[in-house]
């Protein structure tokens, strides 16, 4: 396992996670997506992360791309409260959200979901890694509602890569290019084909940190069925509904 543990913090990360997961919990505070007094995610926000799986069709990814929201407002605010804030308790509702995007892209018996890796530093200033977090909440949701989930975070970063925001499209592909490797152990029952596999994160912008995931599955012998996301950075293309075969909601 030793070389899929890229993801996680050490002791130290680990504590503040759990001292601020135990914050949200005692603490009244404030709506991560609006501010207001209350609950950490009041009913509106949590509706404004209730939508549809949509394809994403303006990124350059080989495969579907799923969201559920447009990264815009009170989703983008309360997927940086979860993921820069330590506000865990919000992988509930965010985790749900990524189990809508990826359920139809479940297969009869189950699906694997593979979450795109965390960069080391990103982790341990964080204190946790939010991605890997929402990929096990979104498996949990799945399995409740009939559709088992694995998580095999098989992804890690082979190089030291930059931090994507504010880079463009063109410097993203270039970050990233060539930067991750898959590790896919033969003759388990979630490698072998028989489980779809869905490439899980946060957000999707340009699409190439998505690229990357897929490039690398790929070069390891394993195809996946598209990816999920829970918001979409909005472009100009307008996003059209699919169906949801046996859908959560
Ligand atoms: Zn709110």
């Amino acid at each position: 396992m030793a070389g899929w543990l890229s993801g996680c913090g050490g002791a130290g990360a680990g504590l503040v996670a759990l001292v601020d997961a135990a914050t949200d919990l005692v603490l009244p505070r404030e709506c991560a997506g609006c501010t207001a007094a209350g609950p950490l995610l009041c009913p509106g926000c949590r509706r404004d992360l209730g939508g549809p799986a949509r394809p994403v069709p303006a990124v350059a990814v080989p495969l579907p791309v799923l969201a559920v929201a447009p990264y815009a407002g009170t989703v983008r605010a309360t997927l940086l409260a979860h993921k820069e804030q330590g506000r865990l308790g919000l992988a509930g509702p965010l985790g749900g959200a990524l189990a809508r995007a990826v359920r139809p892209l479940a297969g009869p018996h189950g699906v694997v979901l593979v979450p795109v890796p965390s960069r080391p530093s990103s982790v341990r200033a964080r204190g946790h890694d939010a991605t890997l977090r929402l990929a096990r909440r979104a498996a949990r949701e799945l399995g409740a509602r009939g559709a088992p989930a694995l998580v095999r975070p098989a992804l890690r970063l082979a190089r030291a890569t930059a931090d994507q925001a504010g880079l463009t499209a063109g410097e993203r592909a270039a970050n990233l290019a060539g930067a991750m490797v898959a590790r896919v152990p033969r003759g388990r029952n979630w490698s072998d084909g028989r489980l779809p596999l869905v490439v899980v994160d946060d957000v999707v912008t340009t699409g190439a940190t998505l690229t990357e995931a897929v490039r690398a599955l790929r070069a390891a012998g394993v195809q996946p069925a598209g990816a999920a996301v829970v918001a979409a950075t909005l472009r100009r293309s307008p996003v059209r509904t699919v169906e949801e075969p046996g859908g959560l909601d």
